[in-house]
């Protein structure tokens, strides 16, 4: 009898894999599905130009930081989802999709906050569950998986920009694929980590850490940490320990990540592009393409919406931070030795920030820009041989603005 052909394991041990779930399944080989990994195609690469018809403009500085978009506002729903991270507009477009049959199927998470389990929701119980967080690498995609051999043909995925490049890359070069309607539903998402990493942070910046339901960095510059108890914790950015920012406690791949905004979904739904909003319901919505209308479409009824505002100036407050802020990757051996800022001056800054640092989208540009920045310096240290794959053009264009590029600012040549 013939010994079956040895198929390449996934990459579990590879420090550049964000668990994506993508050649986690059995459906495909790992061979096949491996060559979509974003880390091994890079960032954007030529998808923009196949789904947009152009590159992002780099005249255009809201297009650098916000990617190709048709129109861009805020939104918060009449009614809206109990239990959701924000006010539900990701799960009410679920099941709206479900229920008036655009689609058979979506992928989405069940599971914990730190225990996420990928899921084919073909009710609309099945996907009301998957509503809220799970701030942890999470598997999303081996769901794909299922959803192939249940022979689904249209197709809902929600899910972080890895796992949208993911699926994007593999739609399009898997000829198995090409009669598969697919609609994409992403999130912005940065700097998440492993579950154990989570469970390490939560232990050292919460008072009680076995009681979160969940966390987020808010706009008013402080993480906002809810209870079980009703009660929410709010820590000034200032005020973190140290520690959180030694390498190594968020993901390699998160820290070799380059879309922040999830700029290759139909539709991207967020919050940190809008004000503030004490309820936490004022979400940020991003619509890319055509299907991304249709998806809106579904639920334009049963939403207020407003246009964006926006005040500040996004640039020099990342000028002000980027120090600070790549310091620990250049050099992880000061962070012992940095100083944990007291509460009282860090909600001072905080206070400071709201009144005349960057507000509204410039908000989000600046965060945009401060995360692209520190992810460029760490995979330039820690990855050299991937750089040219990993980074995408526009990231060379912010980093040659900023002057984290050499020759080009006698101040930094130090990077
Ligand atoms: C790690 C992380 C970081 C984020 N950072 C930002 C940020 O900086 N700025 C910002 O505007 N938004 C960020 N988000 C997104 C934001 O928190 C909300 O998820 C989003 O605004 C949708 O809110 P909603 O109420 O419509 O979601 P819900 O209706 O509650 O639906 C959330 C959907 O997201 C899916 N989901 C949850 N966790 C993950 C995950 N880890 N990977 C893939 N899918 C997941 C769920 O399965 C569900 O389908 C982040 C999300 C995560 C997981
Ligand atoms: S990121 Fe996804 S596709 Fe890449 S190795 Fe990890 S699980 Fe596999
Ligand atoms: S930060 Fe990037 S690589 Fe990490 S989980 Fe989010 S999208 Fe994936």
């Amino acid at each position: 009898m013939s010994t079956p052909p040895k198929i390449a394991s996934p990459k579990f041990s590879e420090k550049l894999c964000s668990h994506c779930g993508l050649c986690m399944g059995d459906a495909w080989p790992a061979e096949e599905t491996l060559r979509s990994c974003v880390f091994n195609t890079g960032w954007l690469g030529s998808h923009e130009e196949r789904i947009f018809g152009r590159t992002r403009d780099l005249q255009d500085d809201d297009e650098i930081a916000f990617g190709i978009a048709r129109r861009r506002f805020y939104g918060q729903l009449k009614q809206p989802v109990e239990g959701a991270q924000w006010g539900g507009i990701i799960t009410r477009l679920a099941l709206r999709a479900l229920e008036t049959g655009l689609v058979q199927g979506v992928i989405t998470l069940h599971g914990t906050m730190l225990q996420p389990k990928a899921v084919l929701a073909r009710t609309p119980d099945e996907v009301l569950r998957g509503r809220g967080n799970k701030p942890v690498l999470s598997p999303t995609l081996t769901a794909l998986h299922d959803a192939w051999k249940q022979g689904i043909k249209q197709l809902l995925v929600i899910g972080a920009p890895c796992h949208v490049h993911a699926i994007r890359d593999f739609h399009a070069s898997n000829p198995q694929l090409q009669d598969l309607e697919l609609y994409v539903v992403g999130i912005p998402c940065t700097d998440n980590l492993e579950a154990a990493h989570l469970r390490w942070v939560l232990e050292l910046v919460s008072d009680s850490p076995d009681t979160i339901t969940c966390m987020e960095f808010m706009q008013d510059y402080r993480v906002h940490i809810r209870h079980k108890t009703g009660r929410t914790e709010k820590i000034p950015f200032f005020c973190l320990p140290p520690d959180v920012m030694r390498p190594g406690v968020f993901a390699d791949s998160c820290m070799s990540c380059f879309d922040y905004i999830n700029s290759l979904a139909d539709i991207t739904v967020g919050y940190f592009g809008a004000p503030f909003s004490h309820d936490w319901k004022r979400q940020w919505l991003i619509l890319r393409t055509e299907k991304g209308e249709r998806l809106f479409d579904l639920i334009s009824g049963e939403i207020d919406i407003s246009p964006e505002v926006r005040r500040g100036d996004a640039g020099r407050s990342v000028r002000a931070g980027l120090e600070t802020t790549i310091e620990p990757v250049l050099h992880p051996e000061l962070v012992a030795h940095r100083k944990q800022l007291p509460r009282i001056a860090g909600n001072l800054l905080c206070l400071i920030a709201r009144f005349s640092g960057p507000f509204g989208t410039e908000f989000a540009r600046y965060s945009v820009h401060i995360h692209a920045l520190r992810n460029y310096v760490f995979v330039r240290k820690h990855y050299p041989e991937r750089f040219q794959v990993l980074v995408p053009s526009h990231i060379h264009e912010l980093a040659l603005r900023y002057g984290l590029v050499e020759n080009e600012s006698p101040q930094r040549t130090d990077i």
